[in-house]
């Protein structure tokens, strides 16, 4: 590793720009970045990058840190912090940091005010399509004199501030994902580092940010590839050793092009409203692009920051698939325990009343529902309508489907008063108890058991497949699995 900073320690930062809601592959990089920090034990750095003040949105910057807090990645400085090296916010650095470094390049000849105006720069870019150019600025005002430049301030002409590219040269740069990279100058622009509303743009706060935060690493998407030999350029005319790279593989959707809202919902937050639990998000997104061998589908985290580095984070695209994740989440389901499950279950309901049973049940009354749809639900979406009857009367079917295949509205009117019958002879009203008289009231009918079973569960449930039926009986309770199926019973009539 380069000494890059002051203490030689590792310093990453995730710096989200806050123009929407959080989307995965964003989140992967801040995840990555994370790991990154904590498998050598340096530190993660969170810096809003809101210099594009027509991009930014409100409450974007509380969503991106609900995703962080909501996933238990913690950062070490950020947004909430001023220290050391604050503010993380990067519209409150425009005094101390961007316009006097803008200010040193110019007067080093390294930037330049251009003056052209909007129309002339489209003019410029017509004319250069036509001749089948690329269609970068055409630097007039790169060589103004300083006579013409103090006409023009005369004129107060509004004006932006322009990076001078070095004419010729190439940089190797050395992506730790990538290996080595070769850019040529003369292909680039001479971009803007400040606009005319006296921001920076993305190139400069960015450098001048990662320089004065002391970054080591930047671990970024690779859509910034094609930025980084601007980057390197303003490294060099300010005089700064560049940090390390590593720019992460893009997220492609199964049909491999880019993963967009149209291929489904590409927001973290919008995943945890459809009851995906963060660790399951956590390792999903962990393993899109990264393996710590090749084979392994689950990890702990603990495992995954032991075995995390960039050097196997793959160069290729990786593949969002949504079946992986709703396996990984049912995984993740199945395997806690029964009172921690049912905690997420509640703090879920009370997050998204929509989405639970109202009034919020107790934690003692779910916590004996657990093991029956523990196996059951792939997404805590699904639990509200598998348990619904545990704590609602109003139970809805049609008629129609009290009446199992093979049998008749007559023959079920008398099983279900015959399963009354014996389920009021048991004394103790229990699992096996109740699956016994059930039997027998099929046997004493001449039913097969799922005709019969099969009634039973739609009077006392709505749903043709239930959790398992005689617990859920017991569960209940004999006064209101009696009220249910005497319900029925009069249905039939
Ligand atoms: N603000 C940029 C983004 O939202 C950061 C890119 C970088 O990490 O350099 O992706």
């Amino acid at each position: 590793m380069n000494k890059t900073n002051s203490q030689n320690t590792v310093r990453v930062r995730y710096a989200p720009s806050p123009t929407g809601d959080p989307h995965v592959g964003n989140i992967r990089t801040a995840i990555f970045t994370w790991l990154f920090a904590k498998n050598k034990s340096g530190k993660f750095v969170v810096r809003i990058e809101d210099t594009d003040q027509s991009r930014t949105v409100p409450g974007a910057v509380e969503n991106i840190l609900e995703s962080l807090n909501w996933l238990s990645m913690d950062w070490d400085e950020g947004p909430n912090t001023d220290k050391p090296f604050g503010p993380y916010l990067q519209s409150k650095r425009l005094e101390t940091y961007y316009i006097p470094f803008a200010n040193q390049l110019l007067k080093n000849g390294k930037a330049y005010k251009c003056y052209c105006s909007p129309e002339r720069l489209h003019e410029v870019r017509e004319q250069r399509r036509a001749k089948k150019l690329d269609t970068s600025y055409d630097q007039k005002c790169r060589y103004l004199t300083p006579e013409q430049i103090k006409d023009i301030e005369e004129t107060q002409t509004p004006s932006v501030i322009r990076f001078a590219m070095p004419l010729e040269g190439e940089w190797h740069l050395f992506d730790i994902i990538r290996g080595e990279v070769k850019f040529q100058n003369k292909v680039i622009d001479d971009f803007i580092i400040i606009k005319s509303d006296g921001f920076p743009t993305y190139h400069l706060a960015n450098v001048i940010d990662d320089h004065s935060m002391e970054i080591s690493h930047v671990i970024r998407a690779e859509e910034w590839l094609s930025s980084t030999p601007k980057h390197l350029a303003i490294y060099k005319a300010l005089g700064w050793t560049p940090p390390e790279f590593a720019h992460l593989p893009i997220i492609l959707a199964p049909d491999k092009s880019k993963l967009s809202k149209r291929h489904g919902t590409t927001s973290v937050l919008e995943y945890r409203k459809q009851g995906y639990l963060p660790k399951a998000i956590f390792v999903f997104l962990s393993l899109l692009g990264w393996s710590v061998d090749d084979k392994s589908e689950v990890l702990t985290i603990p495992e995954i920051i032991k075995g995390f580095s960039l050097e196997r984070v793959s160069k290729s695209g990786a593949i969002f698939d949504i079946q992986k994740l709703n396996w990984l989440n049912g995984y993740f389901i199945r395997t806690v325990s029964d009172e921690s499950l049912a905690t997420t279950i509640l703090e879920y309901w009370e997050k998204y009343p929509e989405m639970g049973i109202y009034p919020v049940p107790s934690l003692s009354q779910i916590i004996p529902i657990i093991p029956l749809i523990k196996e059951r639900v792939k997404t805590l979406q699904d639990v509200k309508p598998l348990v619904n009857f545990f704590f609602s009367d109003d139970i809805q079917y049609n008629n129609e489907d009290l009446v199992q295949k093979g049998t008749d509205k007559e023959t079920t009117k008398h099983a279900l008063k015959t399963v009354v019958l014996n389920l009021s002879n048991i004394q103790q009203f229990n699992e096996s108890n109740i699956e016994t008289s059930l039997r027998l009231s099929a046997e004493e009918m001449e039913l097969k058991p799922r005709q019969l079973l099969g009634s039973v569960r739609v009077a006392l449930s709505g749903l043709e497949v239930s959790p398992p039926l005689f617990k859920s009986i017991e569960i209940i309770g004999r006064e209101k699995s009696f009220e249910r199926i005497d319900n029925a019973i009069s249905k039939l009539e």
